[in-house]
């Protein structure tokens, strides 16, 4: 049943909106998902639009299942909720004949080997690294619209390094574009799914009348994330109608990196001047000691972006403040953390409502081995899906195997735990990580059969099988019960009661290559942290951890984003350069915000610098701004033109040891810079 009673007035207004364009841009855990949920809901309920009409994309098949799932809840069946790239490969399949004919297609199951063999073409070394570089940067152009004719010009204005020349990433991108027609048929990549849909009804009336027939609402969550391709399918879908719902939050832009913009949502109520746009400052999931440390996080954030943030205001009664901690090493860092988890779960905390969130995936592996040892079980999110599981599997097959007999004289809860009793279904958790393992997926398996049957309560075998096979389709595993290990990137969207951020060191979060790219990505990374801080609902824990190896040299630096919100630990052996960012050369006090730290001194303590040579550093930034045609900040920042006048390093060594001043700026423009300070000497 659908009760509007359980949005808010805000939530409520947008979901009961008339059909037509809406716009949701609101903050984390402020209930847009579970507003759009509402709205298709409602929309059906009314009798406003029927479940086969409507079309909700969502950014991950995990999330189109859960959609699904709160949908079915509420009584409401049939609607296709998907990814862009599942829409769009079922779209094609279906009309792939009236605009190809007979000329067979496959998906590339492996882009590798075409890309290596094109890069070897023109003389470029194959090696794994080279190649997924450049697969990266050719499904950077694919997403953002760019053909390998344009690439060239594209790059000489963009603050993005190509990782070869420009030319070559072209020559590249050409030669596997050319790769995938072949005698048999034609190759199509994930890109591709899309560009032949928007291709097909942009350009074949037929084609687009009968979809726009079938689709007349459309849904899509997780906007802010949408790639100028991914909207180009949009605008294919709709035509010249506007039956749009998006949500989504521009301070929680992740996949900028692929390609994502967040453009299209801040520009919707452009785009559709009548459109209905909501703004939603409660978050429901978090306490108000999580918000406000999410509050703090993001209002550091600069530009565009985070001229829209609102501040979050936490509905969930008050909770434990944000912990902060620092370990000597990361297998300290992973046994002290699985302790805690331990106690968490002694003290109620279901294993399935605790997470373990980092920014890279090798990240996990540290925490899965003291996890395993501490006895939890935990679940790696983009591991091995829930269905593939060998226990699983073999459950299945057992259960259509019992479903052939003709006299099951029970329902099919009780013939389901019948037939998994030999499989190790006992009446309580076994000793041992493996049984328990198994006997955890059994009963996981066993809590969706219930599920399934509530729902629908005169489902038979037959229907469930069915029922279990569409949700194996759709790869959306029952919660099993254990702990989540995830990416930064794979958490979006998701909540836990009990969060761990874990390793949250420079060169990490920030990840390296961001802070070599400069401003733009660590902002994006600032996002990432962000969305991780958000995902808690109450107990948040964030740490990070001085050396990598028990008994390593303690050289790494807290993540720059913890500046300012935790306790200043230093490390053991602190690098002269980073002790020197953190006091003020000045007055000799600590330094907190970032751009204090490239300064080197507080902003309002005295500056050493001459305001003539800081004046000529920066009509100098200027010139070469424009030459590179890239942005100012991209050159260099003030405070690190600051910096740099106020240091007058006299050659390319002291030049470097400013802090913002890098290898690759020394290199670009050291010789240039030291020019402009000499005519001061
Ligand atoms: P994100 O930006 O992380 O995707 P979101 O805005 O989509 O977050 P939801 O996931 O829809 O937020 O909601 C966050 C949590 O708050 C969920 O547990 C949801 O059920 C709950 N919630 C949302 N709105 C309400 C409400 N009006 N009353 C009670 N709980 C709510
Ligand atoms: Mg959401």
């Amino acid at each position: 049943m659908i009760n509007l009673n359980d949005l808010d007035d805000d939530q409520r207004a947008a979901a009961t909106a008339p059909r037509g364009p809406v716009c949701i841009l609101a903050g984390a855990g402020t209930g847009k998902t579970r507003t759009i949920t509402y709205r298709i809901a409602h929309l059906i309920d009314r009798g406003l639009i029927s479940p086969n009409r409507v079309l909700a994309v969502t950014f991950t098949s995990r999330a189109a299942g859960e959609m699904r799932h709160r949908l079915s809840l509420m009584g409401v069946g049939g609607v296709q909720a998907r990814t862009f790239h599942a829409a769009a490969r079922r779209q094609l399949a279906y009309f792939w004949p009236q605009v190809a004919g007979d000329l067979p297609w496959k998906l590339v199951d492996n882009k590798f080997p075409l890309v290596g063999r094109a890069a070897r073409g023109i003389g470029i070394e194959s090696s794994k690294e080279n190649v997924r570089d450049l697969l990266g940067e050719i499904e950077w152009a694919k997403a953002s619209l760019i053909s390998p004719d344009e690439y060239p010009g594209r790059m000489a204005l963009s603050a993005r390094t190509p990782p070869v020349a420009a030319e070559k990433v072209a020559e590249v991108y050409r030669r596997y574009e050319a790769a995938k027609t072949t005698q048999d048929g034609m190759l199509l990549d994930f890109d591709d799914l899309l560009l032949h849909v928007a291709g097909a009804l942009e350009k074949a009336p037929g084609v687009a009348e009968e979809f726009r027939e079938q689709y007349r609402t459309f849904v899509v969550d997780e906007y802010q994330d949408v790639t100028p391709l991914q909207q180009r399918v949009l605008n294919a879908w709709l035509g010249d109608r506007d039956d749009l719902t998006v949500v989504g939050d521009a301070n929680q832009t992740i996949y900028s990196f692929t390609g994502a913009t967040p453009n299209f949502l801040l520009d919707f109520s452009r785009t559709y001047d009548h459109a209905v746009v909501t703004k939603l400052q409660r978050d429901y999931r978090s306490t108000p000691q999580v918000t406000d440390l999410a509050n703090t996080v993001i209002a550091q954030a600069a530009g565009r972006v985070a001229g829209t943030r609102l501040e979050l205001q936490g509905m969930r009664p008050a909770g434990p403040p944000p912990v902060f901690e620092t370990y000597d090493d990361e297998p300290t860092e992973a046994r002290e953390i699985a302790g805690k988890i331990l106690s968490l779960i002694d003290n109620g905390t279901p294993a399935s409502e605790i997470a373990v969130l980092y920014r890279i995936n090798a990240q996990s592996q540290v925490f899965e081995q003291a996890l395993a040892d501490a006895g939890i079980i935990y679940q790696v999110r983009g591991g091995e899906g829930f269905f593939n599981r060998a226990e699983i599997r073999q459950a299945v097959s057992e259960l259509v195997r019992v479903a052939q007999r003709t006299d099951l004289p029970d329902a099919p809860v009780a013939v389901t735990k019948a037939a998994l009793a030999p499989l190790g279904l006992t009446p309580t958790e076994p000793e041992g990580a493996q049984a328990r393992e198994r006997w955890q997926s059994l009963v996981a398996l066993v809590e969706l059969v219930e599920e399934l049957v509530r729902a629908t309560p005169d489902l038979d075998m037959p229907g469930l099988l069915q029922a279990l096979k569409q949700r194996a389709d759709s790869k959306h595993p029952p919660t099993v019960e254990g702990v989540t290990l995830a990416s930064l990137h794979a958490a979006k969207g998701l909540e836990w009661d009990a969060v761990f951020l874990v390793g949250l060191v420079e060169n990490t979060l920030p990840i390296s290559h961001a802070i070599k790219a400069g401003d733009h990505q660590v902002e994006e990374e600032r996002r990432l942290f962000y969305v991780g801080v958000t995902r808690a609902r109450q107990y948040l824990h964030l740490s990070w951890a001085m050396a990598r190896q028990e008994g390593g040299r303690k050289s790494r630096s807290q993540s720059r984003f913890l500046d300012g919100i935790a306790p200043v630990q230093k490390p053991e052996v602190i690098p002269a350069r980073s002790a020197r960012s953190r006091r003020c050369r000045v007055c000799g006090q600590g330094l907190a915000t970032p751009a204090d730290k490239v300064l080197g001194r507080h902003e309002d303590c005295p500056a050493g610098a001459d305001a003539e040579i800081f004046e000529t550093l920066r009509s100098w930034r200027a010139d070469a701004a424009r030459e590179a045609k890239v942005p100012a900040y991209i050159v260099f920042s003030d405070a690190t033109l600051m910096a740099v006048a106020e240091a007058m390093p006299s050659d390319e060594a002291e030049l470097l040891d400013v802090s913002g001043v890098g290898p690759v700026k020394v290199d670009r423009y050291g010789e240039q810079l030291l020019g402009v300070l000499d005519s001061f000497r």
